[in-house]
């Protein structure tokens, strides 16, 4: 699952705010539109590409309990969240959605359960129904049974595409994720049609963003160049098709681009994410960064956390950055791109994103794609996302594979 088109509908408010004394003055106004619940890292699932962290096995038996979730929803929604996503790992794994589901209607979110289909069944989706959930994202992975269960490391295919089915007969708006990468990549036409011949509404071609176990495995996932360009053609196609009814999202895997993306469209200003065991991010990747210290849910409210935790006021606005972002005219754009990239890559979380061309470190990204076309690096066996590789990753038995990156998850 990704996250990636969350940020696509949410945009910072500024307020006119009426003052005391008659004069009128614009002020910026920041508040968590989204709240992102990742209720558990644990998944029936293995997929290769997971932005879950490499060491989420830490965090999988200290998990909040449903109280505590419901404290954290209540505490969101005064602070003005309106978007709740329920992720994982596999939220279904969790038998407290429902209890979820019925607090955020009361509380008037607008609740997105973004899932796998593991574990959704006739019962459970109807009790979401009647709880008052209003949105179902599924994960695809391929056309062909053999990609599915390769980059996923389960049998899911006949599973998915029955999910698929149940969503739709519920009257959901059927909306789909399929990330995108080396194994699939070649088949973005079919993968329109299978959507297509499902019903789907929407669907979301996330390319893969390297961070968390897709970092790992990057040499094997990132396609080439040629690839993205032409699966970029093969979606404009099928939009400017008259007979398309679906909405199509792209997303533009950013090393092939010059300029970074705006990161969770600003750090800590529309996202607030609350991981299996209660911390509070800002951003899934932030805890990779060094000298961070987040808040937990357990020790201190979201208000705190939001408001006043040195963690979410770090890198808000632009007075962190040095050059070049700093004296950057296009900073306004992209607030110097991705801290956390910038950490992971050239080990300085305050330098430009090494994706801007701009970036002292820009060669890494170029010798990233160059390593991906290398047959010897190729050829490494993927590392899937599962406890045993989580505890082979936190006893440091996989440093072969990550150090050249300077802090996973
Ligand atoms: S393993 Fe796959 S299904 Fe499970 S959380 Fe990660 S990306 Fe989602
Ligand atoms: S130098 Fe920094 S602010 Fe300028 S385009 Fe690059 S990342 Fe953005």
């Amino acid at each position: 699952m990704t996250q990636a088109s969350l940020g696509e509908s949410v945009v910072q408010k500024t307020v006119h705010a009426q003052q005391n004394n008659g004069v009128s003055a614009a002020v910026t106004h920041t508040q968590p539109l989204w709240l992102l619940a990742e209720v558990t890292y644990r998944c029936p699932l293995h997929c290769a590409f997971c932005y879950n962290p490499t060491d989420y096995d830490k965090h999988t038996q200290n998990e909040l309990t449903t109280e505590q979730w419901i404290e954290a929803l209540r505490d969101a929604r005064k602070l003005g969240a309106i978007q709740l996503g329920i992720s994982g790992g596999e939220p279904l794994l969790r038998d407290d959605i429902e209890d979820i589901v019925i607090e955020a209607k009361k509380l008037g979110y607008y609740s997105n359960l973004i899932t796998s289909g593991v574990g959704l069944t006739e019962k459970r989706i109807q009790a979401f129904k009647d709880g008052g959930l209003d949105h179902i994202q599924l994960s695809m992975h391929d056309i062909t049974e053999e990609i599915n269960n390769f980059i996923t490391n389960t049998k899911t295919f006949e599973l998915k595409k029955k999910v698929a089915a149940m969503i739709k007969n519920h009257g959901y708006p059927m909306v789909l994720n399929v990330v995108i990468h080396r194994y699939n990549i070649g088949h973005m036409k079919e993968i329109l049609e299978m959507a297509q011949a499902l019903g789907a509404d929407y669907i979301e071609l996330a390319n893969t963003q390297y961070y968390g176990w897709s970092l790992v495995n990057r040499n094997q996932l990132m396609p080439t160049k040629e690839q993205v360009d032409e699966a970029e053609a093969i979606t404009n196609e099928f939009r400017a098709n008259p007979n398309n009814k679906m909405k199509i999202f792209f997303v533009v895997p950013d090393y092939f681009s010059d300029r970074p993306k705006k990161c969770m469209n600003g750090w800590g200003e529309v996202f607030m994410i609350v991981t299996a065991n209660g911390d509070v991010l800002p951003c899934h990747s932030a805890r990779s960064l060094p000298n961070m210290q987040f808040p937990n849910v357990r020790d201190s409210g979201l208000a705190y956390a939001w408001k006043d935790s040195p963690a979410f006021n770090k890198y808000r606005g632009d007075s962190w950055m040095k050059e070049p972002c700093r004296s950057c005219s296009e900073k306004e754009n992209d607030l110097g791109g991705c801290r956390c990239q910038a950490f992971l890559l050239s080990g300085d979380a305050e330098i430009a994103d090494p994706v801007c061309t701009k970036s002292p470190y820009r060669h890494l990204i170029d010798q990233a794609i160059e390593d991906s076309k290398n047959p010897v690096l190729v050829a490494q066996p993927i590392v899937f996302r599962n406890d045993k590789n989580s505890k082979r990753i936190i006893a440091g038995e996989l440093n072969d594979r990550v150090e050249g990156f300077h802090s996973l998850p």
